[in-house]
């Protein structure tokens, strides 16, 4: 890889949220499903510079249609196969843009449940088949780029508590050696933490590690909660700015946020549709780990690249910055101790001597919240132990 790009971590990706509007009308052709015009944009009717694999048509300002897009487009996947087409087709775009790390989520109870007069029946076997495609997608994108690959499973909040164990009953019968992660996600409105006590204990006995959506849409409140049940990550979390007490705890426990720029700007009805309203800025200024993540990169138009490009030019996140985000995605990533650790040494291995010296300068300048002079300060020590970049 280039050494002059910036290394990149995704820590945040709904596996059916990935699918783009190019992928989708594949999926429809392939499957013979009727794909509505109102579905995406016209050719040249687009900036298609901006979206490069096509642009769906919903009104950002309706969080209805968003979500009639999301029900629609995921209903184009039908076989195991098709999971294989849509991981490869993510992974390969955005490793091509620098992509090393990345955690997929996953709904097994989308994937592979039906319903019989009520009861839910799980399908294994369609489960496992739909993981195994996924694996070996990411073996083919491993053939061209490095990059290495987690799953976490996700509990939909919206459809209760009991589902949420059930999907966790369901992995602990049939686990997965990259399942590495429990989530809770869906509607942050629906239900309290406190309903999910047996998801949260079972997630533990598993030694799944938690990573909560929380403080996107609901209170600095609702982070606070998730915290309280073992998240060591928030997806979002960021109404965590109303509360100073709360960002204090963010840092001193090594607490990651995983932001998500343009699908907040879309989401977050607090920020008006306008990126400038973004607390990304302030969050990292005092102290907290932020990681850049792209959410549901296809519904959205976005890709890791975009989103370090918004933080770069918006945000003014400098080089040295945005390889500080990376780093504090991999110390974040649920992964392997050896793995995080060669992933931080290849990382630094992208510091040139300039960013070599903007590390000196910051660390000598004092300008920063002293949680990133100490890890400026660790990155400086592991340089030491890390082969030059010539
Ligand atoms: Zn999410």
């Amino acid at each position: 890889m280039n050494k002059l790009i910036v290394p990149k971590v995704i820590l945040h990706e709904h596996i059916e949220g990935s699918i783009t509007p190019f992928m989708a009308q594949k999926l429809a052709e392939k499957n013979h499903i009727p794909f509505p015009d109102s579905l995406c944009y016209p050719t040249g009717e687009y900036d298609a510079n901006e979206y490069k694999n096509g642009r769906y048509r919903y009104d950002e300002t309706n969080f209805n249609q968003f979500i009639q897009t999301y029900d629609t487009v995921s209903n184009f996947l039908k076989t195991p196969e098709d999971y294989y087409a849509i991981t490869f087709d993510f992974l390969n775009r955005n490793a091509r843009q620098g992509l090393i790390y990345c955690e997929l989520f996953l709904s097994p109870y989308h994937i592979c449940t039906t319903e019989n007069n009520g009861e839910i029946i799980w399908h294994k076997e369609k489960f496992h088949q739909t993981l195994t495609q996924m694996d070996k997608a990411i073996v083919d994108v491993q053939k061209q780029h490095q990059i290495t690959v987690r799953y976490h499973v996700i509990g939909v909040r919206h459809l209760g508590a009991k589902i949420v164990h059930e999907t966790l009953r369901f992995i602990q019968h049939n686990p997965h050696h990259f399942i590495t992660g429990f989530n809770i996600a869906g509607n942050e409105k629906a239900g309290h933490f406190d309903d999910f006590q047996d998801s949260h204990q079972l997630a533990s006995q598993l030694k799944l590690q938690k990573s909560y959506h929380a403080g996107e849409i609901e209170s600095a409140q609702s982070i606070i909660q998730a915290l309280k049940h073992g998240a060591v990550r928030i997806g979002h979390g960021i109404r965590a700015i109303e509360d100073e007490n709360l960002i204090q705890q963010l840092v001193k426990n090594n607490i990651t946020l995983e932001i998500a720029l343009t699908s907040n700007r879309i989401l977050v009805n607090e920020l008006h549709g306008n990126i400038y309203n973004h607390p990304v800025r302030k969050l990292y200024e005092q102290g907290v780990r932020v990681t850049l993540n792209t959410d549901d990169a296809g519904i959205f138009g976005t890709d890791i690249e975009k989103e370090h490009h918004i933080a770069q030019s918006i945000f003014h996140f400098s080089r040295l910055e945005l390889l500080d985000i990376t780093l504090c995605g991999i110390y974040a990533a649920f992964v392997e101790k050896a793995i995080k650790e060669h992933l931080t040494h290849y990382v630094l291995s992208f510091f040139t001597s300039d960013d070599k010296n903007e590390l000196q300068q910051a660390i000598t300048s004092q300008h920063y919240h002293p949680a990133i002079i100490a890890r400026f300060l660790e990155y400086q020590r592991l340089l030491l132990l890390t082969p030059v970049n010539q």
